[in-house]
């Protein structure tokens, strides 16, 4: 069998994904900025070629899965790190991967958005343009100038691009035999929620609101969502985004989905 690369592996939603794997009996191909088996920066573009790089040289060019758990949260102080990491870092390493995972049996890719995916609109997203021909000093710029809230800005822009990115590739990842799709969580128990509650500027809005299932996810519960759509009972399911948030999303949008 071959790996499924995990990156964001150290923590959080990627290192739950990892124990999850591990329980199948799957060996994950870790990537994070430290203590996995390739570390490399996705907030570079020295950083994503060194990870795609060094994830085709140990695989041998052959990959069964992807899922690609790596970010930032809202409450980071450079919003433009929040874009190159969330989506240019993402991205990156989902298309340059392709051509290995098209060589694995029942390949599928993973990309962990976020219900703010949903916050901002396409047609208003400040990076989409920018995004859209590959441009990462614009995209960075046009967040940087976004105001006190330029984090949650940045975050929920970066998060909205991946998924229209994502959905974007369904054609070409179809007719390589690659399936491809976003889980989307809400407010779940990891450091970057935790460092979110005790930001000055989100952590009382974060800590006051309550989901309709009245508690935080945990991080197995993405992974339990992520295992499914890289196994074989997902088969017909392909530019989905699967929402994990305990109906926060159905709660605010209720005739939009
Ligand atoms: P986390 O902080 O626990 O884990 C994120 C991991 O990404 C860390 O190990 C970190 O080192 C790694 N990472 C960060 N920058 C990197 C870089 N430049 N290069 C390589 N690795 C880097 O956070 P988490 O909550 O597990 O988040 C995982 C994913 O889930 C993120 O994409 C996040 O946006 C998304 N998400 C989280 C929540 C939540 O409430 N926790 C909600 C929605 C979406």
């Amino acid at each position: 069998m071959a790996p499924t690369v995990v990156t964001g592996a150290a923590s959080g939603i990627g290192a739950a994904t990892c124990a999850a794997l591990r329980e199948q009996g799957r060996e994950p191909l870790t990537v994070d900025l430290h203590d996995a088996d390739i570390n490399a920066d996705l907030g570079t573009p020295e950083g994503r070629q060194h990870a795609v790089d060094a994830v085709l040289a140990r695989s041998g060019g052959v990959l069964d899965g992807l899922a690609l758990c790596a970010g930032l949260g809202p409450h980071v102080p450079d919003p433009a790190r929040i874009v190159s990491v969330n989506y240019f870092g993402t991205v990156a390493v989902l298309d340059g991967l392709l051509p290995a995972l098209r060589e694995g049996e029942q390949p599928a890719a993973v990309v962990v958005s976020s219900v703010s995916s949903t916050h901002v609109a396409w047609d208003t997203n400040p990076i989409a343009t920018a995004v859209e021909s590959g441009d990462e000093p614009a995209a960075r710029a046009a967040v940087a100038a976004g105001g006190e809230y330029r984090g949650q800005l940045a975050y929920a822009a970066s998060k909205n691009a991946l998924t229209v990115a994502t959905r974007r590739r369904v054609a070409e990842w179809g007719a390589a035999g690659v399936r491809l799709n976003t889980v989307a969580p809400g407010s779940v128990d990891t450091p970057l929620l935790r460092a979110g509650m005790d930001d000055p500027r989100y952590g009382q809005a974060i800590r006051e609101f309550v989901a309709p299932v009245a508690r935080h996810g945990t991080p197995a519960e993405i992974a339990a969502a992520i295992l499914y759509l890289l196994g074989g009972n997902a088969g017909f399911v392909h530019g989905a985004q699967l929402v994990v948030d305990g109906g926060v999303d159905a709660l605010f949008r209720p005739t939009t989905f």
